[in-house]
């Protein structure tokens, strides 16, 4: 109940497009009903939590936060939400994000940007301080939430960073596991050998427990892993000892801030007393990633977002008189917003006759280039520690260029293309008191060590 009353108290961050207290409460009377029983409770019996609204909800509206899907009601459940009710959660609502995931500020929602619980402290920077700021993206709905105690964990899904920016902006944690990991069935796809689901909390303790219960082999989705899920909660340790891990030379930009540099150095520190060894390492092709990103995502979410018609979900307009064409190209038109647009313009240009050589084939032999580099630092290191975004949270409207609000994912995305566990644990705060990120990248299925290290740091 006093979850239930935080959401509807919680209205100004706008974290919510569909609130389902009526969810919750079942869950937390089945729980109660197991206790009374005497039964053993199931994992996660009567926790209530938010699911980001791209997954699809069996007869709760599902949006992808598009005017497109407006009103869709799936009469399925995505596995990875059915996991979460079975193992005895229970639902708070739809969490707001940035339109078909494609944002890093949760600005691109048809229903309104989110804003972020935390504020600039009093000696924060000048003319700016107190302006509302970016929850970060796409899962900025879950990360503010969490953030504000609204809800105790909640989903994310992580194309190039949207779990792991917005955990760093608003001080929580957040897992990205390995591609595969956990099924993408009723997941609304951006760029599907990206795409990938992974839980945001408070602790790397309950990222652990929330992911025990999405990961699984799903045989209706042909890139899930057969491999069984490990009890990652279990063996979680802070203890490093006898682990390596690399110092990426590359993540260290030019015009890196004196802040985020500290943040680096602190995290190495605490990794050292936890017993790790730091060695340098070297990931050549970083440079390249951010570019190749954004032509593979573009590429993939062009011919994904081609089934929104008006013909199969949601919105439908159809002009006086109008032809089937009319109707795809007027529902096309004031269905999707103008970040869903810039994308499937440019997919669509690097995948047509004349230019798929020289963009999407260029990007993907890139794609290859940046997972051998992984390959080659992870065969003298366990683990790799960076930063996870190039800043603390900026204002809502400060980035309004989308090649500057692009570039905020250069630390997450290469993580991202090679298919990696990556984690973003809390690791300080800049001058403005205001959180910032730490990320942790593992070895292909090695979510362990990255929840390890995640907690050493935490
Ligand atoms: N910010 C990145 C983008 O806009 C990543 C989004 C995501 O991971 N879903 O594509």
């Amino acid at each position: 109940d006093a979850f239930i009353v935080k959401v509807s108290a919680a209205k100004a961050l706008n974290a919510f497009i569909v609130e389902t207290p009526e969810h919750a409460l079942e869950a937390a009377k089945a729980a109660d009903e197991a206790v009374a029983a005497g039964e053993t409770l199931k994992p996660l019996a009567g926790v209530p939590i938010g699911m980001k609204d791209l997954f699809a909800t069996k007869g709760v509206q599902t949006t992808a936060a598009s005017h497109i899907l407006e009103g869709f009601k799936p009469v399925y459940e995505s596995t990875v939400s059915a996991k979460l009710w079975d193992a005895g959660a229970g639902m708070l609502g739809k969490l707001n994000l940035d339109q078909f995931a494609m944002g890093s500020s949760n600005e691109t929602s048809y229903f309104g940007n989110v804003v972020s619980p935390w504020r600039r402290g009093a000696n924060g920077i000048g003319a700016r301080d107190n302006a509302p700021l970016a929850p970060g993206g796409s899962s900025g709905g879950s990360s503010a939430a969490i953030a504000a105690r609204i809800v105790p964990g909640a989903t994310g899904t992580d194309t190039g960073g949207s779990i792991r920016q917005p955990a760093a902006f608003t001080g929580i944690s957040g897992i990205k596991p390995t591609y595969g990991r956990c099924s993408r069935w009723g997941v609304v796809a951006f760029a599907s050998s990206l795409d990938q689901a992974g839980p945001m909390a408070r602790s790397v303790q309950d990222c652990a427990i929330l992911l025990e219960n999405m990961a699984g082999f799903d045989p209706k989705d042909s890139t899930s892993l057969q491999l069984p899920v490990p009890d990652w909660e279990t063996a979680l340790s802070g203890d490093l000892r006898g682990k390596k891990v690399g110092i990426p030379a590359e993540y260290r930009l030019d015009g890196m801030s004196n802040e985020i540099a500290a943040l680096w150095q602190q995290g190495i520190d605490w990794l050292k007393d936890a017993g790790a060894e730091i060695i340098d390492v070297s990931l050549p092709h970083t440079k390249y990633a951010l570019p190749a990103y954004y032509i593979i995502a573009p590429a993939e979410a062009s011919s994904n977002l081609a089934r929104y018609d008006g013909v199969r979900y949601g919105l439908r307009d159809l002009p006086e008189g109008a032809n089937l064409q009319d109707m795809y190209a007027a529902t096309r038109a004031a269905g999707f917003g103008e970040e869903v647009k810039r994308r499937i313009l440019i997919g669509t240009y690097v995948l047509s006759a004349g230019f798929y050589d020289a963009y999407y084939t260029q990007a993907q032999k890139v794609r290859t280039l940046i997972a051998q580099d992984f390959e080659n630092a992870f065969s003298i290191c366990d683990l790799l520690l960076t930063p996870t975004a190039p800043s603390a949270a900026f204002a809502l409207g400060e980035n309004a260029d989308p090649l500057a609000m692009y570039m905020n994912d250069v630390f997450t995305v290469p993580a991202s293309l090679a298919g990696l566990p990556a984690m973003s644990v809390p690791g300080g705060i800049d001058k403005a008191g205001l959180p910032l990120g730490l990320q942790i990248i593992g070895k292909p299925l090695d979510e362990q060590g990255v929840l390890n290290a995640g907690l050493a740091i935490e």
